[in-house]
């Protein structure tokens, strides 16, 4: 037992050392599983996302540079044609003018063309136009009528000084504010080839600053235009218009970069805020410039890279949450199928500890049996001596209270004998090794038997026997015909038991239906109590103790009989009314073998009784010659003492090997052969005997204590001619020498 306990401990340990490891190295791996993956999604969303965006801003770049050069190239070449056109009409003008002079025109013919060309020119040029004026000849001459005051000296006006300055080519004099009108202007001059006239025209600034408008990219920014002295022409700020570069802030340091890229794009960070600019000189070093904050720029590459990251750590999280609910569905399959594992675990645990606590349970059974089946051949071993002893004192002797002492002894005995037999048949049931051994009985035998073991019984003690046979009871069928005997035997001896007046009645029929043989047994004895019903069948119980304390037993037999019953697919039931009589019906399933009806049975046993009242079978044999083998030498007296009525020659053997030897010289009619001995036991020496033919013709008969079911056929097929069991009673063994020894041999 301790041993199983130690297996049982052991079981316990390694079942949750087995779990606990197995279960965080897994929680591990399976947390590693989830984080893994999704890392290195994340890093490929990330890396694309920055990839995207790089590639984004330098499309942009390039979309912007591209978009920048052409606005700014496009709007040089508006600004150089208007500039060129202007140019070319002073420079005209001025030609014309020339020649007029040189061949003798006069002033007022020169003023008239200034007036007719002014006019011409105001179709051209539209609003921004002003008008032709020079000076020619020592005046000042104006071709839309304009008339100086008295302070205005031409030789010291802008238009003057720089076509002056440009010796004959035509010059753009830098916006200044127009004397006549108070609107920022530009001039387009030329001296004449004789040095001191000059033709000028004026244009208004409207026309470049409308081209401002244009200086923009994607709307955002702003152009201006400013010469090489840093005159800001044109700007998208008009105030602006006609300032220097200087007096704005950083105007200084911007124009110095705008002149030293002249044209092509740069960044130029002003008060933190990055630029960038494109410029293009055009004609007269003037510079056409876009300025956009890079931010501004971007804004939109920005958002579009912003909503690229968005869409990104959308397709992250949508990517993280499928691959969440997919690792957590396949978690959960896994845990169930863990848990189910667990489950089994368990499951296999609980079987290998009821295996355990079945196997230890079955040994101490099976040592329970053992001893029992040990206990009771051993006490059927002295008993034997016992009863043979108690026989011969009965038989012997004269002396009648030493008889009546000797008849005590013979019913104690049998009581005993009665009481191992239960408890045997018991430990057997209990330890599921009691079988039913099935053969072909008839019917009519098992009553006899009954009959013969019962009704004197019954008589003697005064009560009346009712016996009842359905004569349509099978003949023969086939069941354990010692079970049923012991079942009915069993109910019968109850009832007489406990019956003090009145009758028994045993009734038997057959239900051809469900093939069970009905056996009643009612008698009008003490009756049991409603209360007792219920555990009358349970082992070891004796029910209403002091109404019965006079009456001999163990509480065993109802319970051994109800599961005896059981096992033959049958059961017992009672009925009972205390103080009035029971009534118990066992009901047995039997197969049958012979349908011929057993026929009126009581008539029968009726007719044997009447014929066999004065019949005692004795058996005298003088001739015959018995050998008997026992190892214990009282036994061997026993029967010998038993046999001399018969005057049988008894020869005795202590040992199959004596046995053996005495063989070899001599026969006899039977041979009574123990089982259990010291050296050869009797099954040993039988093979012995039947190898060397030492009694071919001899029947051997088998004497053995152990009183267990089936016993009989078991010694039969081993080569027995038949059975005897310890304590051999007188009756049993003559009548078993009967069928081998003839009488009067
Ligand atoms: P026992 O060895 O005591 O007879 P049983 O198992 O045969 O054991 O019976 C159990 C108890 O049932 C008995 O002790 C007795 O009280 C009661 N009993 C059995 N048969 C009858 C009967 N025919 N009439 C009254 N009581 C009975």
């Amino acid at each position: 037992m301790n041993n199983n306990y130690i297996r049982i401990d052991n079981v316990e340990s390694n079942t949750s050392a087995d779990i606990k490891p197995v279960d965080i190295e897994a929680a591990k791996r399976n947390r590693s599983r989830l984080i893994i993956p999704l890392f290195l999604i994340l890093i490929f969303m990330v890396v694309m996302s920055v990839y995207t965006s790089r590639q984004l801003k330098t499309v942009s770049v390039s979309n912007i540079k591209e978009i920048g050069e052409d606005r700014i190239q496009s709007v040089s070449a508006q600004l150089e044609n208007y500039l060129y056109t202007t140019k070319s009409v002073t420079w005209v003008t001025a030609d014309t003018v020339e020649f007029m002079a040189r061949n003798g025109g006069t002033s007022d013919q020169i003023l008239k063309y200034l007036t007719e060309e002014s006019e011409k020119q105001s179709v051209q040029f539209d609003e921004n136009y002003t008008g032709i004026y020079g000076y020619i000849k020592g005046e000042y001459i104006d071709g839309v009528g304009w008339e100086p005051p008295a302070d205005y000296n031409p030789l010291e006006r802008d238009w003057y000084i720089t076509a002056k300055e440009a010796r004959g080519e035509t010059a753009i004099v830098p916006p200044y504010v127009d004397a006549q009108t108070g609107n920022v202007i530009i001039s387009i001059s030329r001296m004449l080839k004789n040095g001191k006239d000059v033709i000028s025209m004026d244009v208004r600034l409207n026309y470049i600053q409308s081209l401002m408008d244009e200086l923009k990219l994607k709307g955002k920014g702003y152009g201006f235009i400013v010469d090489d002295n840093g005159l800001i022409v044109a700007h998208e700020d008009e105030d602006k218009k006609g300032t220097l570069m200087d007096e704005i802030p950083h105007g200084e340091d911007f124009l110095h970069e705008i002149k030293r890229v002249g044209s092509g794009n740069f960044t130029y960070v002003q008060d933190g805020v990055k630029n960038i600019v494109f410029v293009n000189e055009i004609m007269d070093h003037w510079f056409v410039v876009i300025t956009v904050s890079e931010k501004e720029l971007y804004a939109e590459t920005r958002s579009q890279m912003f909503v690229n990251i968005v869409i990104c750590t959308v397709i992250f999280l949508m990517i993280a949450i499928f691959y969440y609910f997919g690792y957590k569905n396949e978690q959960d399959y896994a845990r169930r199928m863990e848990e189910m594992k667990m489950e089994e675990r368990k499951q296999e645990y609980e079987t290998k500890m009821l295996k355990i606590e079945k196997d230890s349970a079955d040994q101490a059974n099976r040592a329970k049996s053992v001893f029992l089946a040990n206990m009771s051949h051993e006490i059927r071993t002295p008993m034997n001596a016992i009863i043979g002893m108690d026989e011969m004192i009965l038989r012997e002797c004269n002396d009648e209270n030493i008889k009546k002492y000797a008849k005590d002894i013979q019913s104690a005995g049998k009581t005993l004998l009665s009481i191992i037999n239960d408890i045997l048949d018991l430990s057997k049931i209990e330890s599921g090794k009691m079988e039913l051994v099935q053969v072909r009985y008839e019917f009519s035998s098992i009553l006899n038997d009954i009959v013969n073991m019962t009704m004197n019984k019954a008589k003697s003690k005064g009560l009346k026997y009712n016996l009842e046979v359905d004569p349509n009871i099978p003949s023969v069928m086939f069941g354990d015909e010692i079970r049923i005997r012991q079942i009915i035997l069993n109910l019968m001896n109850n009832a007489i038991k406990y019956t003090s007046e009145g009758s028994v009645s045993l009734s038997v029929s057959f239900d051809k239906v469900y093939r069970k043989l009905i056996v009643k047994v009612s008698d009008t004895g003490k009756g049991i109590k409603k209360e007792d019903l219920d555990i009358l069948f349970n082992s070891f119980q004796r029910v209403d103790q002091t109404a019965n304390r006079n009456i001999e037993g163990t509480g065993l037999g109802l319970n051994i009989t109800k599961q005896l019953a059981e096992m033959m697919g049958g059961d017992v039931t009672v009925e009972s009314e205390y103080g009035k009589g029971s009534v118990f019906t066992a009901e047995l399933v039997q197969k049958v073998v012979d349908v011929t009806p057993i026929g009126d049975y009581t008539e029968r046993l009726n007719d044997a009784l009447d014929s066999s009242v004065d019949f005692e079978p004795t058996l005298l044999a003088p001739n015959a010659k018995i050998l008997v083998v026992d190892d214990n030498e009282m036994n061997l007296m026993v029967i010998s003492e038993l046999l001399r009525v018969t005057q049988i020659k008894v020869t005795k053997a202590s040992s199959g090997e004596q046995c053996i030897d005495i063989l070899r010289e001599d026969s006899f009619d039977v041979i009574l052969l123990d089982q259990m001995m010291p050296g050869l036991s009797g099954t040993d020496t039988l093979k012995v005997i039947k190898d060397e033919n030492l009694a071919d013709a001899t029947p051997i008969i088998a004497l053995t204590a152990d009183a267990i079911v089936g016993a009989k056929e078991i010694y039969l097929k081993e080569g027995f001619t038949d059975y005897l069991s310890k304590p051999i009673m007188y009756e049993e063994l003559e009548s078993t020498l009967l069928r081998y020894i003839d009488s009067e041999l």
